[in-house]
């Protein structure tokens, strides 16, 4: 293998000092040696193996859609740009001192204009600047006083530069706050419980059995006959043939609502 390389290297050094006559400018190539003539270093090893050059494929542009010819490239197909994700204002990155004298409403519009809970809106938020004792500036603490009660809800503090803190403390007392006064978290999950109709069983029978698919005659399961018997004696249960009666109706019902809004919404 060594020799086979030695000898085609040595050979093709032959061919080209054939080619072309020696010179003094050649001595000072890195060439490969001349038979006879002691080799010189070259600067840098030969390569181990030959890397075929081939340019590396340009991306390319898809022709206007004036050309007609037979011969058009397809245009590449992208995904399109997602867009970025939204990052906080470049206030709420700033430390406390940097921010310091700058307007309360800013602070806190940079701080709170990203923020999804809704516990927020249960407070009126301000800002309050801790001196250390020296007089030096310390932090900057966001103080949370609720807007219906703060009499009896204590108003919550949270440092600025905590941004590690959630909102658990302000969930847990605004609970509290909203229970004191007979009230639920807006947006939080209502209880599902409906009040008893015959009708509306009907409904969520049909549902059930079309968005959970389900089988019209899984109303005749004696197990689930026991359920309901159990939660609500003497609930008359529909036939199966009711229910998938019921779920046209819903359906021919439903899609006129569907359109009505869509007509609404974008007419
Ligand atoms: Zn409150």
């Amino acid at each position: 293998m060594r020799g086979r390389s030695k000898g085609s290297k040595r050979g093709k050094g032959a061919s080209k000092a054939a080619a072309t006559p020696p010179s003094e400018d050649l001595a000072l190539q890195p060439v490969a040696p001349v038979l006879g003539v002691p080799s010189q270093a070259p600067k840098t090893p030969p390569p181990a193996y030959v890397t075929p050059q081939v340019p590396f494929p340009r991306p390319v542009t898809p022709p206007n859609a004036s050309h007609k010819g037979g011969d058009a490239i397809a245009p590449i197909i992208v995904s399109p740009i997602k867009p970025r994700a939204r990052r906080a204002p470049a206030i709420a990155r700033m430390s406390d001192s940097e921010v310091w004298d700058m307007a309360d409403e800013e602070i806190i519009a940079a701080s709170f204009s990203n923020t999804r809970s809704l516990t927020y809106a249960h407070y009126n938020i301000s800002i309050e600047r801790v001196y250390a004792t020296g007089g030096a500036k310390e932090k900057i603490v966001f103080i949370f006083t609720c807007k219906t009660d703060p009499d009896n809800h204590a108003a919550q503090k949270r440092a600025r530069g905590n941004t590690a803190a959630g909102t658990g403390n302000l969930v847990a007392t605004e609970g509290a706050c909203l229970k004191r006064h007979g009230l639920s978290r807006p947006g939080a999950t209502q209880s599902q419980s409906l009040p008893y109709s015959e009708a509306l069983h009907h409904v969520l029978i049909a549902l059930r059995c079309a968005a959970s698919t389900r089988p019209f005659d899984m109303i005749l399961d004696k197990w689930y006959q026991a359920e309901v018997e159990m939660l609500r004696p003497g609930t008359k249960l529909p036939h199966p043939v009711t229910v998938s009666r019921d779920l046209k109706r819903l359906y021919a019902g439903m899609s006129t609502t569907i359109s009505n809004f869509f007509i609404v919404r974008f007419c």
